[in-house]
């Protein structure tokens, strides 16, 4: 059976700097759950559609069918390369939208299992423990505090040119934390046999050095 680390945890908790380099490190596929997410929102506000349960089927059908491509690190949607579009507060918040539909939720699943190849996956999310990967070997719940996620994006968005305050971040990241914990399917929450890790004091390098020895150990 082909291995699969699940990490789970709320926004910018250090998911996707975690699985990947967890990937890398033992030469894992990798899958960010979150990027389908987004590029399901971003092709359903640019075919004019509002993110609401009215036009659940018809995402849903988008999300089924998304002709999206991973190449060298880059992100395209058909022939249009969307790798910084999807990465703003704005499509967050529009992914945390459309996660909310069911139908959508469950329109990606086949697409997030086909990741699961040899010699192994690592995969980051919010259900990839409860939900996508259920009989997962190791799950990983990663959290840190809300100030302290809210101060390492706020430094990401300033290195990128980007200027925003720390309480508006804080202030969007709970309310999407609050969207996510609290919806009806998939609700964000650690599985029952999740490895709970507050990285709010570690270093990257401490992180990935700790999930490494729990899957060595
Ligand atoms: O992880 P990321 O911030 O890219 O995810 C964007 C949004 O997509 C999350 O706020 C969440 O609502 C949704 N999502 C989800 N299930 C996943 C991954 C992401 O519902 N497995």
């Amino acid at each position: 059976h082909v291995p699969v680390i699940t990490v789970d945890g709320p926004t910018a908790s250090g998911k996707g700097t975690l699985a990947s380099e967890v990937a890398r490190r033992l030469g894992y596929h990798y899958l960010d759950s979150g990027a389908l997410y987004r590029i399901t929102a971003l092709a359903a506000v640019r075919a004019g559609l509002a993110l609401d349960v009215a036009h659940e089927h018809t995402i849903a059908k988008m999300a089924e069918t998304l002709p999206v491509r991973f190449a060298g690190g880059r992100v395209f949607l058909g022939d249009d390369d969307i790798t910084d579009a999807i990465r703003t507060e704005e499509a967050g918040m529009n992914a945390s939208r459309v996660s909310a539909l069911p139908a959508v939720r469950t329109a990606l699943v086949a697409l997030q299992q086909s990741f699961r190849k040899l010699p192994g996956l690592v995969a980051d999310g919010r259900d990839m423990g409860t939900v996508i990967f259920p009989d997962a070997p190791m799950k990983v719940y990663l959290t840190a505090s809300a100030a302290q996620r809210a101060q390492r994006r706020h430094k990401q968005l300033i290195s990128k040119g980007i200027s925003t305050t720390i309480d508006t971040l804080r202030a969007d990241l709970e309310a999407r934390d609050h969207r996510d914990s609290s919806r009806a399917v998939a609700p964000l929450k650690p599985a029952e046999d999740a490895l709970l890790l507050d990285n709010s004091s570690q270093t990257i390098e401490e992180s990935v050095a700790q999930v490494l020895q729990w899957w060595e150990g």
